[in-house]
């Protein structure tokens, strides 16, 4: 006897249909003797309408209201799963974040998971019961509800395998596992068998939403072997785990992130000190700065670029113009028309030539690059944002397809 924990997201409980095709995965499992805890999201576009209807009373509300509001979408999932289980003749028990022991930290709308203290959770399965638990969710020290940010669900899974020791974390979603690249968008992309967590990490972290980069961060941590795979399509999915004896592909995937924007500070004066004093500025705002670009002083003068999240452009506009004066810059462009295109691949680092390989596939695409970023494992480029899609196609095509 095994314990299992099943992840299934938004798309996968969308519907009754799907709800009972859910069940059926659940049950099969249990039936086979294993202890089972489902962590669901919640239906369809839910998320999205839930914060819309609260950007209709109030965009400027508090975010512990937003997470009241929003965790709401995660209750009705568990209570449907457990009715069509019900249904189903089995011993079912539905718990919210808090009730299955989720402790997190006061940051509403981005909590991070403090600790899981599974005893609920331990004593319904003593019970024989299949316990549903509502991902995305948690309890803050002040007895707030919580939520860890968009795609938590997936973390919430793999913290109560990393809790409760658990044999296997399957992410059941709505493709067949990871793919080279987002399948949705290039038809030639190839399912892959395994991938490192370091990959996976970057992969998710740059773009590919299959798995929230957290979950990654926090399996890799545990050393909790993840299987992403299909809730529609019975198909071997992919496994993630540490490399070990894996094959090393020079690439595994190419990711696409339009969720940042780029600033420009334009003239300042090229003397010790500018980079730290903006960059202080930024991060005492908690505003992340991904890949930076120095000009070479020119004329006493020069530019610096940077970008970060998109849903912090305008926090990050204000405070740079707030201190344009102070260092000295002569103009401040921001542009959210921008994407962010990545390679990854832990077979780079003993690979000349992938980045050049990469380049040649934008330029037979005669996609201008306005940004680069490299690591040991992944290679970046910052790009017009209309070009996003032909981008992620001409270099898939690159490496994959010729
Ligand atoms: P869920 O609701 O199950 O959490 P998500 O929508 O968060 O599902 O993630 C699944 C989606 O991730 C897929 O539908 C797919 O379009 C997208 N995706 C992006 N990049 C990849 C990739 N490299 N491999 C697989 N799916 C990807
Ligand atoms: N329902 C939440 C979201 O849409 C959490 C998740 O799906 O993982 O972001
Ligand atoms: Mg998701």
């Amino acid at each position: 006897m095994s314990l299992i924990v099943q992840k299934f997201g938004g798309t996968s409980v969308a519907n009754a249909e799907r709800i009972f095709n859910v069940a059926g995965i659940v049950t099969d499992t249990y039936n086979k003797g294993n202890d089972v805890v489902v962590v669901v999201s919640a239906q369809g576009d839910t998320t999205d309408d839930l914060i819309a209807k609260g950007n209709e009373i109030n965009p400027n509300a508090s975010k512990r209201e937003r997470d009241m509001l929003v965790s709401a979408g995660e209750q009705i999932s568990i209570a449907l799963l457990a009715m069509a289980i019900e249904k189903l003749g089995y011993p079912v028990v539905s718990l919210l974040g808090w009730q299955a022991g989720f402790q997190t930290s006061s940051a509403h709308t981005t909590a991070r998971i403090k600790r899981v203290i599974p005893n609920r959770i331990r004593k319904e399965l003593d019970k024989k019961c299949i316990v549903i638990v509502a991902g995305f969710q948690g309890l803050s020290r002040y007895d707030d509800i919580t939520t860890l940010g968009r795609g938590g669900s997936d973390t919430s899974a793999v913290a109560i395998a990393a809790a409760m020791h658990a044999d296997l974390c399957q992410i059941y979603t709505d493709v067949e596992g990871v793919y080279t690249a987002d399948p949705r968008l290039v038809k030639n992309a190839k399912k892959l068998k395994a991938i490192s967590y370091d990959e996976m990490l970057e992969l998710a972290t740059l773009g590919a939403q299959v798995l929230n980069n957290r979950s990654v961060e926090m399996a890799k941590k545990y050393n909790i072997e993840l299987e992403v795979l299909s809730s529609l399509v019975k198909a071997p999915g992919t496994i993630v785990k540490e490399t070990g004896k894996m094959e090393k592909m020079l690439i595994s995937g190419v990711a696409k992130d339009t969720d940042i924007a780029r600033i420009s500070i334009v003239g300042v004066p090229d003397q010790p000190g500018f980079a730290f004093k903006i960059f202080s500025k930024l991060a005492s705002k908690n505003i992340n700065v991904d890949i930076i670009l120095q000009s070479i002083g020119h004329n006493g003068k020069k530019d610096i670029s940077f970008t970060i999240p998109k849903d912090r452009a305008e926090d990050a506009e204000k405070l740079v113009n707030e201190y344009a004066d102070a260092i000295g810059a002569k103009e401040i462009i921001i542009n959210t028309e921008v994407a962010k295109i990545s390679i990854v691949g832990a077979g780079m680092e003993s690979h000349a030539g992938v980045a050049t390989k990469m380049f040649e596939a934008l330029y037979d695409a005669q996609i201008n690059i306005q940004m680069i970023a490299t690591s040991e494992i992944k290679v970046s480029v910052l790009i017009d944002k209309k070009d996003a899609e032909r981008a992620v196609t001409a270099i898939h095509e690159k490496f994959f397809e010729q």
